[in-house]
């Protein structure tokens, strides 16, 4: 039996999808929309997280943008086994130190104990140098520019989905370079690749620059990342990119011969971006009614809801609707039309909303009988975010849904970076840090603190360094801390 149109509002046609608001509980709203938006769920094991089919697309559309860069910047992908010998992890020092905690070992298989546990690798850089150091042997061979898209495993403690889980997806890049310059170039040229990403497909408004010593990676000389605020004003490490110098391949005899014929260690990057970045997009742009994605990211860009009063409607406006799908799917948006009868339209409008697709288009039988529809914006809700009578006509209608898509994708990234810089506070003294961190703000000032230093702000306030911005003011200051000129402008916040 067909049901038919009651109304658009929430009170009549609505879903009763409960999403706490924001205000109340961020982090039950975070975990709400991850439920309803059917984005993710629990694990039978701790910390891991099963990706459900709209939560794995939008990890695609962050697959599909990322590989594409990387191909243009001259990376081939390639995989590597996921277990690696434990042998291996002990040969760089601060590395296994870093990551032994968190690792999880292979015992027994086959039935009988190995002789040697196998690690569930928590990252590559010890197989990727086992076999780095069998490919390259002279400076012909050289660079070796590698990605791998792949899981990780990390035996995390406190966890939650996409942001920290004890098995991630992500992509890991790996290279190797003849100079100590080249190798600085790259890993500094991807995190330019993630910052541009997160930007401008993602919208999140990204702080880009180098981490301290302390919160470097594991066997990295230098790692930048890119930090995010979230709704929150809590920063999230959304990607690093490490310049590994000669550790590993010291470690691992990585060597080529130069063309003076001498034996010299490789200089290497690796650069990883992983599915929390799904959470990032989830924290930085949802609102109370749910998620709002992104169009760039969003895999379904636009809906089209016919709305029919009686039976007599059905039938004109299903087939106007699907020519306007054919329409979209033609000019390659993706769109999907809800054809379901059984579910009012007024349901239907509440529950794309909480899954954040960019534009809805309505279709009525006194729309079709003008060759016209109605669109509504997610980024702008009720009236306002309303277009009334938009044309069919199949070239108007593209060009009017991709000026759409386009201004939704520029108003998300404004809005952020609107937040982002209402609540990033310039300090001068720690009683300004420690005011800025309790209001959950981020605090950017001079610093010259040593690793003791840095500690203790974190003991005190719980925040910590994020980062150098790569974008310093003219002059160096005064450390807000140790009192020393010549101070690096840092960021410290709470973090994810
Ligand atoms: P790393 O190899 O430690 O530099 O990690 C690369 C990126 O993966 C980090 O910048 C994080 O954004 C992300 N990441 C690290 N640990 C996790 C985790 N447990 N779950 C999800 N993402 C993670």
């Amino acid at each position: 039996k067909q049901q038919h149109a009651k109304g658009s509002n929430k009170q009549k046609g609505g879903s009763d999808k409960a999403i706490t608001p924001k205000s109340e509980d961020y982090s039950r709203w975070y975990l709400d929309i991850v439920r309803e938006a059917q984005l993710a769920d629990y694990g039978p094991v701790r910390g891991t997280m099963v990706i459900r089919p709209y939560g794995y697309a939008i990890w695609e559309g962050i697959q599909r943008h990322l590989d594409a860069e990387f191909k243009a910047t001259g990376h081939q992908n390639a995989y590597f086994p996921q277990l690696i010998p434990l042998s291996f992890l002990n040969k760089e020092a601060d590395h296994v130190e870093g990551f032994a905690p968190e690792l999880c070992l292979v015992t027994k298989a086959g039935g009988k104990e190995l002789e040697e546990p196998l690690v569930v690798r928590p990252t590559s850089e010890t197989m990727v140098n086992h076999m780095f150091a069998q490919w390259v042997q002279s400076h012909r061979d050289l660079p070796l520019l590698l990605n791998q898209w792949g899981n990780v495993h990390r035996w995390e403690m406190r966890t939650r989905p996409f942001l920290r889980t004890t098995e991630f997806l992500w992509q890991e890049g790996h290279t190797a370079h003849a100079t100590a310059e080249e190798a600085e170039e790259e890993a500094r040229k991807m995190i330019g690749v993630y910052r541009d990403f997160a930007v401008n497909v993602a919208g999140i408004p990204v702080v880009a620059g180098r981490k301290s010593r302390i919160e470097s990676f594991a066997g990295a000389d230098i790692t930048y990342t890119i930090e995010g605020m979230m709704g929150d004003r809590r920063a999230l490490q959304a990607g690093t990119s490490h310049n590994l110098g000669t550790n590993f391949a010291k470690a691992f005899g990585t060597t080529f011969l130069d063309e003076q014929g001498q034996q010299q260690p490789v200089h290497q990057t690796s650069w990883g971006l992983s599915t929390r970045m799904v959470g990032g997009v989830i924290m930085t742009h949802g609102d109370d009614a749910g998620l709002r994605l992104p169009p760039a990211l969003a895999p379904i860009q636009v809906v089209i809801v016919p709305i029919t009063k009686k039976d007599a409607d059905v039938e004109s406006v299903l087939s106007a609707a699907r020519k306007l799908q054919a329409t979209l799917v033609a000019a390659d948006i993706r769109c999907k039309l809800d054809e379901r009868l059984d579910q009012s339209p007024g349901f239907k409008y509440n529950d794309y909303e909480m899954r954040g697709v960019p534009v809805r288009v309505e279709v009525g039988p006194r729309d079709v009988a003008q060759s016209a529809c109605v669109t509504a914006r997610r980024d702008q809700p009720g009236k306002q975010g309303k277009t009334f009578g938009v044309s069919m006509e199949a070239e108007a209608f593209t060009a009017h849904i991709h000026e759409l898509l386009a201004s939704i994708q520029e108003s998300l990234l404004q809005e952020a970076i609107a937040f982002r810089d209402a609540n990033i506070v310039d300090v001068s003294s720690f009683d300004d840090l420690k005011q800025a961190v309790a209001e959950g703000r981020w605090a950017r000032g001079p610093w010259a603190g040593n690793d003791a230093d840095e500690e203790k702000v974190k003991q005190e306030t719980q925040a910590t360094l994020r980062c150098f911005p790569f974008d310093q003011p003219a002059d160096r200051g005064t450390c807000f801390y140790t009192g020393s000129s010549n101070a690096e402008t840092a960021i410290f916040a709470k973090a994810y």
